[in-house]
Order: structure tokens, then C-alpha cells, then sequence
């Protein structure tokens, strides 16, 4: 591809946040969105581990580093080519942690304030300012690359409607700096729920302590099968298209996400089967999707060398348009 062509495809970019053994979620709601269009956008994809800081109690620096490693591999196990799109450590860009400051000035503390992450995420404990200041961060990894769309899934919808919020307020006070992105979201399957409890968005750190609760990609069958079983429907025991608890329906969109086959297709194939009839057919479809990632993670995730040029690379690439941005947005507010 020329460079003039790479110009004229629309920029996206997304990251992954260090915190655990990434689940079937982020594959449906990111990684796998990210994988198949990467050929009709140019692309920006980075692990962000600044973002895993923001719960202190659960740094454990080792553990960090291993994770960083497994991110990187998965990102390459799951299709993302180096070749097409630019993959990078956020702190290895050190433009975003001085822009985040920036958009710490510039961002009301009540527009923080609504953020419903912050709520749950800071429930019961005694939250980190980092935690609070986290959407400014993210703010700064999005404007910062000048992304036209953003692929995430629904629960970064808020995080996406405030980085807009934050790059109209920056250009009406200081000046034309950053577009105004939008967020991609799939219309199924961006918020897939935990296998214990369908009220609750799978997430990769709360399946650090539940069991049962995701599908890592990371997990071996037996253990897949095992969560998929287990997975709590409700008191019935077939599926009734006219009445899917969300339960049945988490079972349903997990199934039609990675099948492909539409939400109707799926009801006629399921419809008045039994539960452990439809999820024994989930368990095989997710076990054929993750076996060859595996088989990839496995085939790379020693070549640290490797692996460290990727990033290497990435953080080159990333840093050149980071910068361009970084130095217009201090001109702007005089830091220049
Ligand atoms: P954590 O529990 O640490 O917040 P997470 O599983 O929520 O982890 P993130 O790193 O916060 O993962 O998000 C990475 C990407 O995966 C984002 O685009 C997010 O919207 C998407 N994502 C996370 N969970 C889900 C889910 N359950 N269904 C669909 N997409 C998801
Ligand atoms: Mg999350």
C-alpha cells in the first residue's frame, strides 16, 4: 500500500486495558472488530497499561509485565498484523501522560463525576484519583492520533462521549487542535455479560476473582466448558424465542457473534431446544474460535524478541503522530 493510500483510509484506534487474562468479551466487543476491518482503516491499536494503575491494590509488577507480554501476543494471535496496523505500549509514548495532564485542567470535575465506571469500579473502596481522572486519560490516547472512529464496546460509549465532550472544550477554548471522533460499536454482541451473572458486563478483572464468571481467551478447554455449562439461565429449561430471560440471551448473542449467523437464524436453530443443548453447542463453536488462537499465542509468545520489536516499532511509529499533537495542543496553551 502507498503511503497516499494508507492517508486515505479513515484512522481508528482502541486499546486494551492490562488488568487480566482478556475474555471473550474483548474479542467480540474489540479485538475481533478490530482484526477483520484492519484493511479499510488505518490503525492504531495499544495496550494500556498507564490505564492497569488505576487500582493500586491490584499492581503487582511482575504480574504486570507478564500480562503486557500476553496482550502483545494475543493481539498478534488474534490477527492483528504489524504490517497493517501500529501496536504500542501507551507508556512508552509519553505524550499521553502529559496531555492527560492537560485534559485534567480542561475537564470539569463534575463531567468525571457522572461517569458510570467510576461509580461501580469505585464501590466499597477508597478510589484512586487515578481512577477518577482515568476518562481524561483516555481522552488523551484518543485525541492525540486525531482518530476519525473509535471500536470499543458499550460500556466505553460514556468514555467515548466525554473524549468528544473534551476536544470540543479544548478547541473552543484554545484553538482548533483535535477532531472529533466517533465511536464504532457492533450492534450485537458489545456487551456481553458475565457467565454467573448476566446482569453484570463480563470483565476481565472481576474473572481474576469469580470463577465462572468469563471465558478467558487464555483458558484451556476443559475450564471453558465447564463456565459455559454452569452459565446461569433461569428457572425454565428450553429455549422460548417469545421469552428470553437475559440470561438465554447473553447464551444467544455469545452463539450468533461468533457463528455470524443473524439473531433469527439462530432462534430457528435453538428454539424449544434444551439449555444444555444450546450450550453445549456454544461450548464447541467457542472452543473452534479460540483453538487457533491458542495454537498462535503459544507459537509466539516466547519470541520476546519479537515481541519487544513490535512494540519497539510500534512506540516509533505511534510517537511521531502523537507528538505532532502533543506540540500543537502545548502551542495553544502557551506551553510552546
Ligand atoms: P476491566 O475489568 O479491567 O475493565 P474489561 O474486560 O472491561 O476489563 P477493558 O480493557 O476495560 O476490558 O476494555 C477493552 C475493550 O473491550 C473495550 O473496547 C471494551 O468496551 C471491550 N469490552 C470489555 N468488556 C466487554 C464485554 N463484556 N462485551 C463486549 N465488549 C467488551
Ligand atoms: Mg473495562
Amino acid at each position: 500500500m502507498t503511503d497516499a493510500a494508507a492517508q486515505a483510509k479513515p484512522r481508528v484506534l482502541s486499546g486494551i486495558t492490562a488488568t487480566g487474562n482478556l475474555t471473550i468479551g474483548n474479542y467480540i466487543g474489540a479485538l475481533s472488530v478490530w482484526a477483520e476491518e484492519q484493511d479499510r482503516y488505518e490503525n492504531f491499536f495499544f495496550i494500556a497499561d498507564l490505564h492497569a494503575l488505576t487500582i493500586p491494590e491490584a499492581i503487582k509488577a511482575d504480574d504486570l509485565r507478564r500480562r503486557i507480554r500476553e496482550i502483545v501476543a494475543l493481539y498478534l494471535a488474534c490477527g492483528l498484523d504489524p504490517a497493517k496496523s501500529v501496536l504500542f505500549l501507551q507508556s512508552r509514548v509519553p505524550a499521553h501522560a502529559m496531555l492527560n495532564w492537560i485534559f485534567d485542567c480542561v475537564t470539569p470535575v463534575s463531567w468525571l463525576e457522572r461517569m458510570t465506571q467510576y461509580k461501580s469500579k469505585s464501590q466499597g473502596a477508597n478510589p484512586s484519583a487515578g481512577l477518577f481522572t482515568y476518562p481524561a486519560l483516555m481522552a488523551a490516547d484518543i485525541l492525540l492520533y486525531q482518530a476519525q472512529f473509535v471500536p470499543v464496546g458499550d460500556d466505553q460509549r460514556q468514555h467515548v462521549e466525554l473524549t468528544r465532550d473534551v476536544a470540543n472544550r479544548f478547541n473552543s477554548m484554545f484553538g482548533e487542535c483535535f477532531r472529533v471522533p466517533d465511536a464504532l460499536i457492533r450492534k450485537s454482541g458489545a456487551r456481553i455479560m458475565g457467565l454467573d451473572d448476566p446482569t453484570a458486563k463480563m470483565s476481565k478483572s472481576k474473572a481474576e476473582t469469580h470463577e465462572g464468571h468469563a471465558i478467558g481467551l487464555l483458558d484451556d478447554p476443559k475450564k471453558i466448558r465447564k463456565a459455559i455449562m454452569r452459565a446461569v439461565t433461569d428457572a425454565g429449561s428450553a429455549v422460548d424465542r417469545e421469552n428470553l430471560s437475559p440470561g438465554v440471551d447473553n447464551l444467544l448473542v455469545l452463539h450468533e457473534a461468533l457463528s455470524g449467523a443473524t439473531r433469527e437464524e439462530t432462534l430457528d436453530r435453538f428454539d424449544g431446544n434444551g439449555y444444555g443443548t444450546l450450550k453445549k453447542d456454544l461450548a464447541e463453536l467457542v472452543l473452534d474460535k479460540i483453538a487457533p488462537i491458542q495454537s498462535r499465542f503459544k507459537e509466539i509468545h516466547g519470541e520476546i524478541g519479537y515481541l519487544e520489536k513490535v512494540l519497539a516499532d510500534g512506540a516509533e511509529k505511534a510517537a511521531e503522530v502523537a507528538d505532532a499533537t502533543l506540540n500543537r495542543a502545548m502551542e495553544l496553551v502557551g506551553l510552546r
